[in-house]
This record gives C-alpha cells, structure tokens and sequence, in this order.
C-alpha cells in the first residue's frame, strides 16, 4: 500500500536547535544501528520507520557499518526511503558517519581522506541518495592528523555530499581542537554525538561545557543504555531482547544484580511521575536543555510510540534530582 504520512506528525513533536545553526532535530530521533539489518525483516523496519515518521520523528541516524552485516541497514533504509519516503526527503535529516572498520584493507576504517571519502561514496549508493544531511567521523583517530579528517569534512560538504558535519565519540579536547580548525576552514562543527544515560555521564565532565561554549549542538545515543534503561529487564531477561540476541554489543553478563537494584529504584521515581522507566530515563537526558536530541533504538513500533510519550514530562522537582543522584551514586 502506498504510505501517506500523518498529517498531524508535526503537532505534538518538539523541535530543538542544533547548538547556533539553522537546524532543528526532533527531541527523540530513531537509529538504525540494531533491528534494521539484513539478518532483520523489512516488514517490521518500514513499520517503524512509518511509525517515527508519523509522530514527527525528521531524523534517522545511520553509519556505514550498522547492520549485520555491515552496510544493510543503510541498504534497508534506502528500500524504505524509495518505497516510503523519497516524496518526503526534504523533511528528512539523514545522519552517516565512517570511522570503524568496514572493509579490508589499510583504507578501510578510521580518519583519513581517502577512507572517509570513498565510504560516503558507498553509503550514499547504499542508500539511493546524492547527499546526507550530516556526515560524522565516527571516532577520533590518533594516528591521522586531525586537520586531515577535519579537511575531509569541509570537502565533503563543499562536493555537495552533506549539508553539515558532525563528529562522534570524540573526547572534549579533541572536539575543542576539530572545532577550531573546522571554523578555519567555514564549516562549522555542527553536532557532537556521544554516549550519553543515567548510567553513562562522561559528557558532564568537560564535553557539555565545551559544545556550550561553541554554540555546537548534541544527539545522546544510548540513551536507554541498549534498553537497561526501560521496564524489559525489571524481572529477569526476555528471549526478546537485545541481551538475549545476538548482538554482541549487550549481553547478559552486564545487567548486573548492582545495575538491576538502580533501575528498580529509579522505576519507582518513575511510575511515581506517571512515566514509563523508558520515558524517564528519555526525560532526564533531555532536561534542562543542553541535548539537542535523545538517540533512541527500537525493535518494534510500540517502542517508539511509548518513547515519544517522554516529551509530554520533562520537568524534574529539585528533590527528585537529588533522589535520582542518591541511587546513581550507589
Ligand atoms: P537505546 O539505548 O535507545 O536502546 C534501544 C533498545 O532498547 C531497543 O532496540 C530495544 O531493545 C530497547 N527499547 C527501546 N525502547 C524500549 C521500550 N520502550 N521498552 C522496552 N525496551 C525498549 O539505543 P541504542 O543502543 O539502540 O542506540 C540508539 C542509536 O544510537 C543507534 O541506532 C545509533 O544510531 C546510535 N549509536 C551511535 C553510536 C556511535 O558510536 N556514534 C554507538 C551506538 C549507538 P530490545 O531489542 O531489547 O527490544
């Protein structure tokens, strides 16, 4: 059947500015890094695809690697696009980075021109696009000059294949440095995107100040620490679930009985505002303004719907703050 999009999609989202750019990001924005692969089905990524896209949800984040096997869900995102979506790209901001390995070789992963160039090329086929919106060095790389990878970026931008840049995973000194020479070169670094949950707080020391002070804005993935962070693991660990699958990248081994006894705790705080442990863990990233953007995941489009509904809430009383640091401090 032919998709048409909900025409109220833009009613209830909420749209953040990029740090000082002229662009916007929905408060909760979908990536494609798990559930979007080849080894996944098509049917069940479109409808979340749709989902997203009808509740206002503009942007989709993906890399060269996400899949398994690397590059199939940017391959599945371009079946969506062209079946779904392609009368909707001007209301899209499509995110891919490079940075981790990809192919054979020494030009396969990391920072250099010749990498990052040629694995845009290939997303871009991948994907059936001629520009992304943003493109991301997805990590920093100590062995290529940072003015290299930065001179990238500007190219790429220049050659018309991204509108904007970002960088990923990179340490606040590091991003301090890729600013500077990005204004250099007039391009300026538009977002940042780190790890950021209730049970990873790396941005607080050092990278927030920074981003602030460079007017350059934030998308937190993980913000659910890979579903910790939601009522799923409360009473034990489901077959369908991320730590049940073949992910490598959440295994049981992590939700550990200290890790379980704070997300217990913090779900009371929930359903005590009415929210969803999903949902609070959404708000809290997102207070008090300095995200730009919560990075969520999902497997199925009632994760997304149930995610969205974080934004109806995210006001914090200074005393449930401080409740939420006694338990993170534990
Ligand atoms: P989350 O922390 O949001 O975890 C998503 C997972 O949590 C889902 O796949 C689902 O897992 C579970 N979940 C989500 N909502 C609910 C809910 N309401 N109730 C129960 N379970 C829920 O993010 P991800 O780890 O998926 O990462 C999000 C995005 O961030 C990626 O797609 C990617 O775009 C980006 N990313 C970037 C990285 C980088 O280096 N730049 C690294 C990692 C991610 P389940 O299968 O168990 O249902």
């Amino acid at each position: 059947m032919v998709y048409i999009a909900n025409e109220a999609r833009y009613e209830t989202m909420t749209y953040n500015r990029l740090g000082r750019s002229g662009l916007k990001l929905p408060a909760i924005s979908l990536g494609l890094w798990h559930n979007f692969g080849g080894i996944n089905s098509v049917e069940n990524g479109r409808e979340m695809i749709r989902t997203a896209f009808d509740l206002g949800i503009t942007h989709f984040d993906l890399a060269n690697n996400y899949g398994p096997p690397p590059g199939s869900a940017e391959e599945m995102f371009g079946q969506v696009l062209a079946s779904d979506l392609l009368p909707y790209r001007d209301e899209l901001v499509i995110s891919t980075k490079a940075g981790y390995h990809m192919w054979a070789g020494p030009y396969g992963e990391w920072g250099s021109r010749k990498y990052l160039i040629s694995s845009l090329d290939q997303s871009l086929k991948r994907m059936g696009l001629d520009y992304v919106d943003i493109f991301y060095s997805h990590r920093f790389d100590p062995d290529t000059p940072l003015e290299e990878t930065m001179q990238a970026l500007d190219h790429i931008v220049r050659s018309g294949k991204a509108l904007y840049v970002g960088i990923s995973n990179y340490s606040a000194d590091q991003t301090k440095e890729a600013v500077r020479i990005l204004n250099g070169l007039g391009t300026p670094l538009l977002i940042h995107q780190p790890r950021y949950s209730m049970l990873d707080r790396w941005i607080e020391s050092g990278l927030q100040d920074v981003l602030e002070e460079n007017g350059v804005g934030s998308i937190a993935f993980c913000p659910l620490e890979q579903g910790v962070l939601t009522s799923k693991y409360l009473n034990g660990i489901p077959d369908n679930s991320r730590a049940k699958s073949s992910s490598v990248f959440l295994n049981e081994n992590q939700i550990t009985p200290q890790t379980l006894r704070k997300v217990r705790a913090l779900n009371q705080i929930a359903a005590s505002r009415g929210q969803s442990l999903a949902q609070f863990a959404l708000a809290w990233v997102l207070r008090g303004g300095k995200v730009t953007s919560a990075l969520i995941g999902a497997s199925r489009p009632s994760q997304i719907k149930e995610n969205v509904d974080a934004l109806q809430n995210l006001n914090f009383s200074s005393e449930e703050l401080e409740r939420i640091e006694n338990i993170l401090r534990d």
